[in-house]
């Protein structure tokens, strides 16, 4: 299936950073489990610290690992997720 492995590959997995030892990764490399206080939401965890609730949504610019500080809408209609420096 062509078309589906191009569509994936456009829109990049969100990438993931620790604030307390600073691993780098992706989503499905968090550790994840049922919020105790919240069933619909869900409690992250470092893969590498094991700390739960330090981890970040890091800032969507290729290359860039700071974590996200600001949401904003694209020109071309979508939501962009960045850190301060790179806001347009
Ligand atoms: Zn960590
Ligand atoms: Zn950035």
């Amino acid at each position: 299936m062509p078309n589906n492995t191009r569509k994936r590959a456009e829109r990049a997995e969100e990438k993931r950073v620790c604030r307390l030892c600073g691993w780098r990764g992706i989503q499905s490399q968090v550790l994840t489990a049922p919020n105790p206080f919240e069933p619909s939401a869900m409690v992250l965890g470092c893969p590498q610290c094991r700390e739960v609730a330090a981890v970040d949504v890091a800032c969507d610019v290729t290359g860039c690992w700071l974590p996200v500080q600001c949401a904003w809408s694209s020109d071309d209609g979508g939501v962009r997720t960045t850190c301060l420096k790179h806001r347009m």
